[in-house]
């Protein structure tokens, strides 16, 4: 038995898709990961606990100081109402000292914001397909972008490749990327046979309704006056919130429509089918739009900027 897949496995302490690329790691599958440790009052032991795993397996890592984090605590009226959690610790995680030097390369690119260096070194750190970090470099280049994507077939594309390659960490150049569709293949089953009761609860198909609320609307945005890059806009992809917890948390969710246009503060009935890291959701009706909609959260979410 390998502790250290038991440990991630068993505990609550990673979020699914940080378990999926630990796991893979653990496995000795992936170079390189980056995964959110976080902590609460009921769990304060395993930042210890997951750091001596890592020591007996002679696990090149670097730990970030501790940030606060926070959750969604309660919805009332126009109110969506934040609450500090715990702190969470970032880890990046080495197979070999070669691999951590190379991502301090990518750390020196970033500072000297060349973007396409540090890509492709991302790439090589975590292991993705060169078909995939040409593509994503190719895409820094929002006029590029703008040209071959509408905003539909953006978000779709996007939408698409996470129901197709659920087990992947990349953006695949395509949702036809032949790479891609192996290495999903392969974690797929590493996964199965290393943490079959993860990828029980990850591949499970949970169903719930709610009513949502619209909280905004995506696109990308360009420029110094931070326009949005397609003004033109062929569909929406709008971040709803499920106004009832779920398994103890309010959902934010995206969703991709082409049919109708919603405003801030829509309430709108229907329900969601989650599995892997997505869901599909479906809406019935609008039922009012909310006035005055009040969402402020203090800390970003769990993420790093350099
Ligand atoms: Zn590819």
């Amino acid at each position: 038995m390998d502790f250290l897949i038991d440990f991630i496995e068993k505990r609550d302490c990673f979020e699914p898709a940080d378990k999926l690329k630990l796991i893979l790691f653990a496995a000795r599958t992936k170079p390189s990961t980056f995964v959110s440790l976080k902590i609460t009052p009921r769990n304060i032991g395993d930042k210890f606990h997951f750091e001596r795993h890592l020591k007996d397996h002679n696990i090149f890592f670097n730990v970030d100081k501790p940030k606060s984090f926070e959750e969604i605590s309660k919805i009332k009226n126009n109110k969506i109402v934040w609450s500090l959690k715990g702190t969470w610790y970032g880890y990046d995680l080495f197979k070999d000292k070669q691999h951590q030097r190379l991502f301090k390369r990518y750390l020196s690119f970033v500072k000297r914001q060349k973007k396409d260096d540090a890509d492709i070194a991302a790439g090589k750190v975590y292991g993705y397909p060169a078909c995939c970090i040409k593509q994503y470099i190719k895409e820094n280049d929002l006029d590029w972008l703008k040209n071959n994507f509408s905003y539909y077939s953006y978000y779709k594309r996007l939408h698409d490749s996470e129901r197709k390659f659920p087990f992947i960490a990349h953006t695949p150049c395509s949702t036809k990327c032949d790479i891609s569709r192996k290495l999903n293949i392969k974690y797929k089953n590493i996964i199965k046979k290393r943490a079959p009761k993860f990828f029980k609860e990850f591949s499970k198909k949970k169903y719930f309704r709610t009513d949502f609320i619209v909280e905004g609307e995506n696109n990308l945005m360009v420029g110094i006056n931070n326009r949005p890059l397609w003004v033109k806009q062929d569909a929406h992809e709008y971040t709803v919130i499920a106004n009832k917890p779920y398994n103890k948390h309010f959902y934010l969710l995206s969703y991709l429509t082409k049919e109708k246009e919603y405003a801030k503060g829509s309430l709108l009935s229907g329900s969601a089918e989650m599995q892997y890291n997505y869901a599909d959701i479906k809406i019935n009706k609008l039922k009012k739009v909310i006035p005055n909609l009040v969402h402020i959260r203090k800390f970003k979410l769990l993420g790093r900027k350099y």
